[in-house]
């Protein structure tokens, strides 16, 4: 069983996440993804970054569609749960302990996020631990749609090991120790979770952007105004 960890900090969740989530599930293809939203320390929860429960809720309504069940995606809230800040290399270590078995993890996640990662705790190991599925995401001057993607290619070899390579044949980055990195690229879709707090602040409409159960949820608990 192939099972995603698709972190983040939701706030909201959008369009975007739900339908690279889609593609991912189908194409990669994976059996199931969870998202896991990210604990913020409570004084930087402000009016631009909504507490655990409404980011919560958020997601539990958008993932309450339907037609998205199919798609096998859960969320959990290990990192809420946790004490203080959210380390993805402490969930990673929660997934391979608990849910162990016949499962395979793969953490998923964009290409923006990616090039953050060597702030991250631990980054190295999260390497020999896990394989990561890197998604395209428009915003960045390279072609999304390529198979390869040279930023990345530079990025994995000069931050993480010099001994990564590309494989054409099977779409990833392989390491004689280490743990591959996927490059996917998903359809691009400008949506940022940024750009919605923005276009609300400005009351402007963003019902295109994220679905409308979570929007009345926003607009009845009066958030990111
Ligand atoms: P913000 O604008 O507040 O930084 P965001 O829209 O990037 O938020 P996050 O919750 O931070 O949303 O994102 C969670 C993960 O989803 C990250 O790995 C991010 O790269 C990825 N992601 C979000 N939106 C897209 C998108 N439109 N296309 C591809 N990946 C995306």
């Amino acid at each position: 069983m192939r099972v995603g960890l698709f972190g983040g900090t939701f706030n909201p969740v959008h369009n975007g996440h739900l339908q690279v989530a889609k593609e991912i599930k189908d194409g990669f293809p994976l059996d199931k993804i969870i998202f896991i939203p990210s604990a913020i320390p409570p004084h930087k929860e402000t009016e631009t970054v909504a507490n655990a429960d409404d980011r919560m809720n958020m997601l539990r309504i958008a993932l309450s569609d339907n037609s998205l069940f199919a798609h096998a995606f859960e969320i959990s809230d290990v990192e809420l749960k946790r004490n203080g800040p959210s380390y993805t290399i402490d969930t990673v270590h929660h997934y391979q302990s608990t849910m162990a078995g016949n499962k395979q993890f793969y953490l998923i996640m964009g290409r923006d996020a990616f090039f953050e990662i060597d702030t991250w705790k631990s980054y190295m190991d999260l390497f020999d631990i896990i394989s990561f599925i890197v998604m395209s995401r428009p915003g960045s001057n390279s072609p999304v749609n390529s198979a390869l993607c040279e930023p990345l290619e530079r990025y994995i070899q000069s931050n993480i090991s010099p001994h990564y390579e590309y494989s054409s044949l099977e779409k990833k980055y392989h390491h004689p120790d280490k743990m591959p990195i996927y490059y996917y690229p998903v359809t691009p879709i400008d949506i940022s979770a940024t750009m919605i707090r923005k276009l609300l602040k400005n009351k402007m409409p963003v019902h295109s952007l994220l679905p409308s159960g979570v929007e009345a949820y926003i607009k009845s608990k009066g958030l990111y105004t």
